[in-house]
């Protein structure tokens, strides 16, 4: 499990929350100024609030559609992350999958929020890439642990590859010889 799931059904609820004030307001905030319009001496003493509300509408739909996005994407990507045999997936790889060209926006927002555990995203190479730090938490996690892997760009194309930490492995994209760092160098 990459997903981080209290922050997750949070996200749900508080979005949810979110979209039904937005209409509320919106509702009422429409309401309120015909009233306004239509003369009604109530209306009238507090257009400010209406005016107020309809600044709020459009700002509590994007919040709740921010937060259910969120949490509709992580659940999708935490299967994606546990089905992935590579501890590296280029971010461009998930925006085929998802079909949104936000993703690394999202990817991003998603990390901020701590919806995720183990993963993080690392920019060193050509393009942006998703790291999954430790396989699923607590699973094999002594093992893990003792076995550190790297992420290592490759010199020569530029591509980001995962590397056991102290030993050499070729580039996945262009097979140049790379070192997981942690060597001593023989001369
Ligand atoms: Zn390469």
């Amino acid at each position: 499990m990459y997903i981080n799931n209290a922050k997750k059904v949070k996200c749900g609820i508080v979005g949810g929350a979110q979209m039904v004030f937005g209409m509320m307001s919106g509702i009422m905030a429409f309401v309120g100024i015909l009233e306004v319009i239509g003369n009604d001496p109530l209306a009238r003493d507090i257009w400010g609030f209406f005016v107020f509300l309809t600044v709020m509408t459009p700002i509590l739909f994007y919040l709740g559609v921010n937060n259910l996005i969120v949490a509709y994407y992580s659940t999708r990507l935490n299967e994606i992350f546990l089905l992935h045999s590579d501890r590296i997936i280029p971010v461009a790889e998930i925006t085929r999958k998802m079909s949104t060209d936000k993703m690394l926006k999202y990817l991003q927002l998603m990390l901020r929020k701590k919806c995720f555990v183990n993963v993080s995203l690392n920019y060193a190479g050509t393009q942006p890439v998703i790291v999954l730090e430790d396989r699923a938490v607590g699973e094999n996690a002594r093992r893990n642990h003792m076995t550190e892997y790297i992420v290592v760009v490759c010199p020569n194309c530029g591509n980001s590859n995962s590397v056991k930490k102290g030993s050499i492995a070729n580039c996945r994209s262009c097979g140049q010889f790379i070192k997981g760092g942690g060597f001593i160098e023989r001369t």
